[in-house]
């Protein structure tokens, strides 16, 4: 299948500062002088002899200096084999209104039909609908690069007369994908992990209104500290250049006026070069993105692209002065995709992993309020080498606590699955036991 993730090879690989890969598996690496020119020739003979991997590597007639290199500097070759070996993953999740062009832009990002099956509901039905996520899954590959990517759409998402908490079910989900890692994360089985937690949400705007509903104001804020939220101007067809101008501005302030935090992008090196200086710039200044979905193809200037053809003319779905598909479809695929999952990771999970672990210490601090008898006394503790031992090992057998209503004369026995949801448990609801 021919998707545009050619460019995936190009995404920087983890945090290594001399580490990329360019669009044509070829390989840049800032490296220093070659060892071998400072190692004694018997020295760099035994390492080459020594390491069998290095000499199965297919030698690459372009680069015969690096035939003969031997040092740590080839460890970026290595990693970057490893990486697409084991393929990328990603999850993207559209929200907004129905008919907005959620699945038509999706399908033109990734050139693939995902919503094969969706049954489109009328107005009745839609009304009864109440908000739920679907996910779609699809495996693709372009030059040997592997890219499982997850499309998760939230069907019903303001459709109801009245939306009170309507993102509700939104911010479960990616809760629930948090809390899924976090378990996979402490288990045994750490090697195999599916990384199902929600690295981008594009929140489509519409283009017929006067900037933000209170609605959209909502469902941004309500995430803002779960995923990194890119808002869009969905269907930039339907307004002129200047009232598509006019429109990001007032969204704009808007978003700054309620204090919403959206995907910031991070500002590059100040050693790169002036062309990709000016991307960036562009790019930070396009937001919110004005985008048209179109999976049309239709012929233009004796080119074959995709647009939406109109009784008055064509617009072109790639053409950057017609809309910023093609700035969104780069940011996401070729320019962002590590920066996204980077910032999920450390920024995203990390508190919400801090916040798990702030209330597992909490519902334990409140496990020894509520005995006392049993905790105060360090020798008990001591002996089962660790507070969360000792908790374990209560699980065995049968505990009695004290009960709140009964006062200390009334004891209850205290039921093991109990105890052992409060020690498996890492989410919020351990601390309103
Ligand atoms: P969804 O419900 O948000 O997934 O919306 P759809 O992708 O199903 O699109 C709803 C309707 O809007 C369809 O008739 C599309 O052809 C149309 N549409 C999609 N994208 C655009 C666009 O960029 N501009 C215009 N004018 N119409 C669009």
């Amino acid at each position: 299948m021919s998707v545009y993730c050619s460019d995936l090879a190009s995404l920087r690989l983890g945090s290594h500062p001399f580490l990329f890969c360019c669009g044509d598996g070829g390989l840049v690496v800032l490296r220093p002088a070659p060892l071998t020119s400072r190692l004694p020739a018997s020295s760099t003979a035994s390492s080459m002899t020594s390491n069998s991997r290095y000499r199965s590597r297919a030698p690459r007639a372009d680069d015969a200096e690096d035939r003969e290199y031997v040092g740590f500097a080839t460890l970026p070759r290595q990693l970057h084999r490893k990486s697409v070996k084991k393929g990328f993953d990603f999850t993207l999740m559209v929200a907004g209104e129905f008919g907005l062009g959620k699945s038509t832009l999706v399908n033109s990002l990734f050139l693939t039909d995902l919503y094969k099956e969706r049954k489109l509901l009328n107005a009745e039905e839609r009304i009864k609908q109440t908000v739920e996520i679907t996910k779609h899954t699809v495996d693709i590959e372009e030059k040997g690069v592997k890219l499982k990517l997850t499309i998760v759409d939230v069907p019903g998402f303001g459709d109801a007369i009245n939306n009170t908490e309507c993102w509700t079910p939104v911010t479960d989900y990616i809760n629930q994908q948090f809390e899924q890692y976090f378990r996979d994360e402490s288990g045994l089985n750490r090697k195999n992990i599916q990384d199902n937690r929600v690295h981008c949400c594009l929140y489509f705007i519409s283009p017929f209104g006067q900037g933000l509903r209170p609605i959209d104001v909502e469902f941004m804020k309500a995430l803002q500290d779960k995923v990194n939220v890119v808002p869009l101007i969905a269907k930039a067809d339907c307004l002129t250049p200047s009232e598509i101008k006019k429109l990001k501005e007032q969204v704009r302030e808007e978003i700054d006026k309620y204090g919403i935090k959206i995907y910031q992008f991070p500002d590059c090196d100040s050693d790169e070069d002036e062309e990709i200086k000016n991307q960036d710039k562009g790019l930070k200044e396009s937001l919110p993105f004005a985008v048209i979905g179109g999976n049309t193809v239709v012929e233009v200037r004796g080119q074959r692209v995709r647009g939406r053809l109109y009784p008055w003319g064509i617009v072109e779905v790639e053409n950057p002065s017609h809309c910023d598909f093609g700035k969104l479809r780069n940011m996401l695929i070729r320019t962002h995709m590590h920066d996204l999952k980077d910032t999920t990771n450390d920024c995203h999970y990390e508190n919400y992993r801090a916040q798990c672990i702030q209330n597992m210490t909490r519902a334990h601090l409140h496990f020894l309020h509520l005995f006392p008898a049993l905790t105060t006394d360090h020798n008990v503790i001591c002996k089962h080498h660790s507070p969360w031992r000792f908790l374990s090992d209560l699980i065995c057998q049968p505990v009695h606590h004290q009960s709140k209503r009964g006062g200390a004369q009334s004891r209850s026995l205290m039921p093991s699955h109990f105890l052992f949801e409060l020690l498996s448990t890492p989410t919020a609801h351990l601390i309103t036991f």
